[in-house]
Order: structure tokens, then sequence, then C-alpha cells
């Protein structure tokens, strides 16, 4: 029979079980998430498991990072699902504070990202990874974790988040791990419930479309017009907008246009009627 996690809903609470895991001397590995989980986020746990003695997955909707214009009151919910699944991998402890406990009356401080924020997504959602970046200095210091595993799904969110944590000197490393894709290439995420049943037929295009951008750019093509190839083929097959497709610096983000021997990233956002799809693939 599998494990029950311990649930855990205040601060106060959290600190009693860390420190306890400390005093034995237990590693411990957090996993954030806003929940909704599929086995994207599971396999960020059974990696957690392998590198850390203890480990702490963090279920929070984080309001901060959606515009008010955003999906933040239709992100799908189910804890009960979410615990189950938890339990079936033996999480040691879920850490879901009330968005009271996160943001209690009077709350007034947010950490400003830095220059990996500016473009991409921060083009598009300009308060993102404010938001992002204040949520997760929040967990590292309420969980005080050895290390934090992030999914390359969101590849510019690991990139800005990095940053913080060499620019803020935060005592944790970060660990990225692969994203996991529907047999047709589409990366699980939790937005994909939102896809009717033929933009779910369509949207396996995205990760076709970058992972040519990638093929492509790798045998030296002209990177500019791949790009711009790849989006009319996105809108032909049926997507409605392409936010942004580019190749960038992986480090940086920078945008690159002629060819380097830097580690490149190709990252896609595209509308498929009212659902926005992220991506991204190594050149
Ligand atoms: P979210 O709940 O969407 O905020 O995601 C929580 C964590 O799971 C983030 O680090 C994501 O990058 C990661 N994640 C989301 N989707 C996937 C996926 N398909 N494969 C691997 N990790 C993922």
């Amino acid at each position: 029979m599998s494990k029950s996690a311990k649930i855990i809903r205040s601060v106060k609470d959290l600190r009693k079980q860390i420190a306890k895991w400390r005093a034995s001397e237990k590693s411990i590995a957090l996993v954030p998430t806003m929940g909704a989980l599929h086995d994207g986020h599971i396999s960020l746990v059974k990696l957690a498991k392998k590198k850390a003695d203890r480990v702490v997955v963090s279920i929070f909707v984080n309001p901060s990072q959606f515009a008010p214009t955003e999906d933040l009151s239709r992100y799908p919910r189910d804890e009960t699902g979410d615990l189950n699944r938890l339990n079936a991998v033996e999480t040691d402890l879920v850490w879901a504070p009330d968005v009271s406990e996160m943001y209690p009356d009077g709350f007034s401080t947010r950490v400003t990202p830095g220059t990996t924020s500016q473009n991409l997504e921060g083009e598009f959602r300009p308060h993102h990874f404010g938001g992002v970046a204040t949520v997760c200095c929040k967990l590292f210091s309420q969980v005080t974790p050895d290390m934090a595993i992030f999914g390359e799904k969101d590849y510019q969110q690991l990139v800005v988040l990095r940053q913080m944590v060499c620019d803020l000197n935060l005592p944790l490393t970060l660990v990225g791990a692969p994203t996991r894709r529907e047999k047709d290439g589409l990366a699980l995420s939790s937005r994909n419930t939102y896809l009717s049943v033929q933009e779910r037929d369509i949207a396996p295009s995205l990760y076709a479309a970058i992972s040519d951008v990638a093929d492509k750019v790798s045998e030296g093509a002209d990177i500019s017009a791949s790009i711009a190839a790849a989006k009319q083929k996105l809108i032909s097959n049926g997507f409605t907008k392409v936010d942004y497709l580019e190749v960038c610096d992986a480090d940086t983000l920078v945008p690159i246009v002629t060819p380097t021997d830097r580690p490149l990233r190709v990252l896609v956002a595209a509308w498929l009627g009212k659902t926005r799809l992220i991506d991204n693939v190594a050149v």
C-alpha cells in the first residue's frame, strides 16, 4: 500500500516538520507546482526522490503570476486527485497553503526578476515572472530545501529562477528536468484540458514546428527563414496566433539570428482558440 503524504497548510507547521528532518540530517528536495498534476509533474517528484532523502511538493495556484485578463479563475484544481497521485509515488509532504497564508493582509514585497525575464513570455505576460520569482523566493525560504526541481517545459522560468538564485545567493541548487510528452509529441500541461477535441488534434504540430526549426538550424539553415516558415505552418495548421517563436541562446535567452557554436533553444508560445500553449526544444 502507498504511503500517505502529510499535508501542511501553515508556515508554522511546515517549519516544525522541516526542523525535525534537519535535526536528523535529511536532505530535502522541493517540487513547486500549481496542482492539476499530470505525469510531467510526477516525473519531477520521482527525480526528487532519487536526489534527496525527503520530498516536499508544493501545490499553490499563485494569483500574483496571473494578469487580471488571464485564466486564474478557470485554472484546473483537483486537490483530491493530486493527493492520490502524490501518495502513489510516496511523497513525504504536501505544502498546500491558502492564498491568505502565502499573502497575508499587508503583504507588499515583490522580487523583480532580471534580464532573462524581459523577452519571450516577459513581453506577452509582463507581470508573470515577477509573480513567479516572488512566490518561488517565498517557497524557498519557507521550505529551505537543498534543491528545487523545475521542468524544462517552462524553460524561461528555469532560466529566470537560476538567475534569481545566483543573484540573491539563495542557498539551494536548481535542477532542470526534461519535458514529458504525449506519444504524439504534445508536452503534458495542466492547460491541455482546455483544448477541444479538434484543437487537441492540431496541438502536436507545435512540437513538430519547433523540432523542425531545431533540425534546420543544426543543419546550418537560415535562422530567420526557418522561423518564418514554422510560424506560417502553425497558422496553416489551425493555430490562431503565434505570440513568439524564437531561437535563443540557451543560457541568456538572447535571440539569435546568425549561426553560433553556443547552445541554443527554440521557444514558442501560440494560441489555439482561447488556449495558449508554450513549448521549447534544444537545438
Ligand atoms: P505548473 O504546475 O504548471 O506550474 O508546473 C509545475 C512544474 O512542473 C514546473 O517546474 C513545470 O515546468 C513542470 N512541468 C509542467 N509540465 C511538465 C512536463 N510536461 N514535463 C516535465 N515537467 C513539467
